[in-house]
């Protein structure tokens, strides 16, 4: 079989819900991946950064073997021998007094939401049913219909509603609208530290720290939707100590296993997630002994090989040097760390046709919105990996001065 048969495979049988590029990838090794003729290319997109470890890291492939030969899901119905080891390290990892286990980054956004309205009814005693939460313009938190109910891109809700009620939407990097926002019956303020989906959008500098404060002022949770921006990719283990913030309510997952396995994590103080009682919340694979003994490994190797330094270096090391790109569709080049985006004119005629062009040339990348190139290696990427990128992309950038 060659690509075109597994294109046409996918698009006879698979749901269209996503726009993948024409590449059939079928192997990869660290910051490289293969398609099925065997052409190479360099993974600058690391599964919306899930796999910032690379492709198979040696390590996390052994612990996929050893531990899928122990045991890979007993349920929590009964306890194993890799979550209370997992739940341990990643409280002391982050500072945080306890940990819930869930699998997406939906669920785990699902779970703060759950844990914020809990709050809200048993702490600060606001009357049942009338908790509010604030949200930002453009979030994007994932894909349920409660989490959509705040989304304001019109795309990820039409046809989808009703939605549910209970949350506000204040414009991102706005802390006074926030402040203005906030009525008695508020419970939360959930945030993206930076908003990567909405094209690698950075809040004013200041807004975290003051919107933290605006929070702990007026008895209301901090929630931190570190998905995406967590475990190194900005540069930071977490995008929020840019400004200092320790968010009451952190929520990560992507890349918490390496990208080997699906787990997320809602982290708080007691007094938070203490307020959960058995059978009220759960899911059938949570802290399942394969993800816990890989997301211990993936956070051993987060740093032993000092993933968030390397972040932090090299994404500054390239971001410098793509600023050296001159080309009349480039709007703006931004970014923290390994989360870089060049923004485009809108006359440029949108993303996807420089990503196809970077793909011929061997960079898989994704358009982010309509405008936005997105480069987000894995954060194992060495420097002659990023020299060898930056000269396709000036390649591609110099071919489309002349359209
Ligand atoms: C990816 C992502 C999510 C959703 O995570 P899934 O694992 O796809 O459910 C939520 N928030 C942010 C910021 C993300 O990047």
């Amino acid at each position: 079989m060659d690509t075109k048969d597994f294109i046409d495979l996918e698009d006879l049988y698979g749901a269209h819900n996503y726009l993948p590029l024409d590449v059939v990838i079928a192997r990869g090794k660290g910051v490289w991946v293969w398609d099925v003729e065997g052409k190479k290319y360099l993974d600058c997109l690391s599964a919306y950064s899930a796999v910032n470890h690379g492709h198979c890291h040696p390590r996390l492939v052994k612990v996929l073997k050893d531990q899928g030969e122990k045991l890979t899901l007993i349920s929590r119905a009964f306890r194993n021998d890799q979550w209370p080891l997992l739940a341990k390290e990643l409280c002391e990892l982050t500072g945080y007094e306890m940990v819930l286990p869930m699998n997406s980054g939906t669920e785990a956004i699902e779970t703060a939401i759950k844990a914020a309205r809990k709050w809200a009814y048993q702490k600060k005693g606001v009357p049942q049913d009338q908790a509010e939460i604030i949200a930002c313009s453009n979030n994007f938190h994932g894909r349920t219909v409660t989490i959509i109910s705040f989304s304001t891109e019109t795309l990820y809700r039409k046809d989808f509603g009703p939605f549910t009620p209970g949350f506000v939407i204040v414009p991102y990097g706005d802390a006074e609208a926030l402040e203005a926002a906030i009525k008695p019956n508020t419970a939360a303020f959930l945030v993206e530290p930076f908003q990567a989906e909405a094209g690698i959008i950075m809040p004013p500098e200041g807004y975290l720290k003051k919107a933290k404060e605006i929070c702990e002022r007026n008895n209301v949770l901090f929630v931190a939707d570190e998905i995406q921006t967590g475990l190194g990719r900005t540069g930071k283990l977490f995008a929020c100590e840019y400004e200092e913030v320790k968010p009451d309510i952190l929520v990560i997952g992507k890349s918490l296993a390496g990208g080997c396995y699906a787990i997320s994590a809602v982290l708080s103080p007691r007094e938070i997630l203490g307020l959960f009682k058995p059978r009220e919340h759960g899911t059938t694979f949570g802290a399942n002994p394969l993800a816990c003994a890989l997301a211990r490994e993936a956070l051993r190797v987060l740093t032993e090989e000092k993933l968030v330094e390397n972040s932090a270096e090299l994404g500054n090391y390239f971001l410098e040097k793509l600023k050296t790109l001159k080309s009349k569709h480039i709007k703006e080049i931004k970014g923290k760390g390994l989360l870089i985006g060049i923004e485009l004119k809108q006359e440029a005629g949108g993303a996807r046709r420089f990503c196809e062009d970077l793909k011929e040339e061997g960079l898989l990348c994704k358009e982010t919105h309509e405008h936005v190139i997105r480069f987000a290696p894995p954060l194992i990427i060495k420097r002659d990996d990023l020299d060898w990128a930056f000269e396709k992309v000036n390649q591609v950038f110099q071919k489309a001065e002349k359209y």
